[in-house]
């Protein structure tokens, strides 16, 4: 039987979630091993910072940076303190058994003492033509109000939202602070947003709402100019003149190879203890938008990360596997089902 190779902690994911994690646990020489994926259709090492240009609310830039610059600047950093890093995607664990296992697509199993699982969560796009194309070049299409809405490019225009949930309420609401008028398009005659959320757009002077359409194209060769539409209940084809387009009809987090072996929320993200990142299985844990359905944002992910991290480097000390504990004081509070990763 061939030997396999023995970690102390593996990061799977490659985002600002697993290099922050990467760099706190090089730093505490637990020497970890992330696996940073390979590119599989929009989903790409680095995350999903790397699908767009500039990115003005990650603090220390303050002449802005683009999202791949950053992401590189991360793993470089990792790498400075002695991560090693594996260019696959994890296909499989095993986390019944400790020390836990994980199969990469091509590579030998690696054994692992813990686990970080930082492999975020991709937002749902519309699959029409021209939608990706203009959201990787910065040419008007997006999946996140947050994060570009405030750009000069969506100033003063006619923006779409595409979408009728909670989260296309709260980014059309975002969006008129910048925009002259919001148009959220819907494909049925009623949302499924929250009634205090749809009150709170329906009300709104700046928002009107086109009920029973569907995107079918997005109209635009470097900047986006307009989407054709599709009335769902009679067929008819009309085009809508904007300047600027909002995709927000959900996210999906990464957790298919985890088999079910971690506790999900109802929505599909990793439950994790309240302010903590211990997973249902004690020595994993988990990190960045595959844990969070609410903040989505690079500088969350971030902190979670370093939370994980040193969670982590805890978990393994408490046990003779690592070095001297940092975090000596505030004990995770008792979760409903997820206390068990405390020490
Ligand atoms: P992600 O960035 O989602 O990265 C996870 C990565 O892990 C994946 O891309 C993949 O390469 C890897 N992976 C997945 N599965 C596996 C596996 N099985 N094995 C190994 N590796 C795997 N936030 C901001 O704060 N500011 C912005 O300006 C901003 N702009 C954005 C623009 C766009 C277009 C998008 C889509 C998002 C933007 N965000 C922005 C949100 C931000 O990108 C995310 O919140 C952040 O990237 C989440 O980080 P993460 O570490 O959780 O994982
Ligand atoms: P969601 O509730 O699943 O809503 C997705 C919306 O997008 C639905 O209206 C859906 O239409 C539409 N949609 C899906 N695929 C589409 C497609 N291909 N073309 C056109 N439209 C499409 O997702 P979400 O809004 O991201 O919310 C996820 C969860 O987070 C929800 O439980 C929500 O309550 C919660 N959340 C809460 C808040 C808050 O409370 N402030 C904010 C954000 C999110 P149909 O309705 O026809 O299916």
């Amino acid at each position: 039987m061939t030997e396999r190779q023995k970690e102390v902690l593996a990061i799977i994911g490659s985002g600002p979630a697993a290099w922050t994690a990467a760099i706190y646990a090089a730093r505490a020489n637990l020497g970890p091993l992330v696996f940073e994926g390979e590119p599989v259709g929009t989903t790409i090492p680095g995350g999903q910072l790397m699908t767009t240009t500039e990115i003005e609310n990650f603090p220390g830039f303050p002449s802005q940076i683009t999202g791949p610059e950053l992401m590189d600047r991360m793993r470089q950093q990792a790498i400075r303190f002695g991560t090693r890093v594996v260019s696959e995607l994890v296909a499989e664990v095993s986390l019944g058994t400790h020390p836990f296992r994980l199969k990469p697509s091509y590579g030998p199993e690696v054994e692992a003492l813990s686990v970080i699982v930082a492999t975020g969560a991709n937002a749902k796009w519309l699959e029409v033509p021209n939608e990706l194309r203009l959201a990787q070049t910065g040419g008007g299409v997006s999946a996140c109000a947050v994060c570009d809405g405030a750009l000069p490019f969506y100033r003063s225009k006619v923006l779409a939202v595409i979408g009728g949930g909670d989260t296309a309420m709260e980014e059309a609401l975002y969006l008129t602070k910048f925009a002259q008028q919001v148009v959220i398009v819907h494909r049925r005659d009623q949302f499924r947003a929250s009634k205090v959320m749809a009150n709170r757009v329906l009300g709104h002077p700046k928002i009107r709402v086109l009920w029973n359409r569907k995107v079918v194209e997005v109209l635009g060769y470097d900047v986006v100019t307009g989407i054709r539409l599709e009335d769902t209940v009679t067929g008819a084809r009309s085009d809508l003149e904007i300047g600027g387009l909002f995709v927000a009809i959900g996210h999906e987090p990464n957790t298919g190879f985890l088999n079910g072996q971690v506790e999900i929320t109802p929505h599909g993200y990793i439950k994790t203890a309240p302010w903590r990142t211990a997973t249902s299985v004690p020595g994993v844990f988990a990190a960045g938008d595959v844990m969070d359905d609410y903040y989505r944002q690079a500088i969350t992910s971030a902190g979670t990360g370093c939370m994980a991290a040193l969670e982590a480097e805890r978990w393994l000390a408490h046990r003779g596997l690592g070095e001297s504990p940092i975090l000596e004081t505030a004990e995770a509070p008792v979760a409903a089902s997820t206390s068990s990763n405390d020490p």
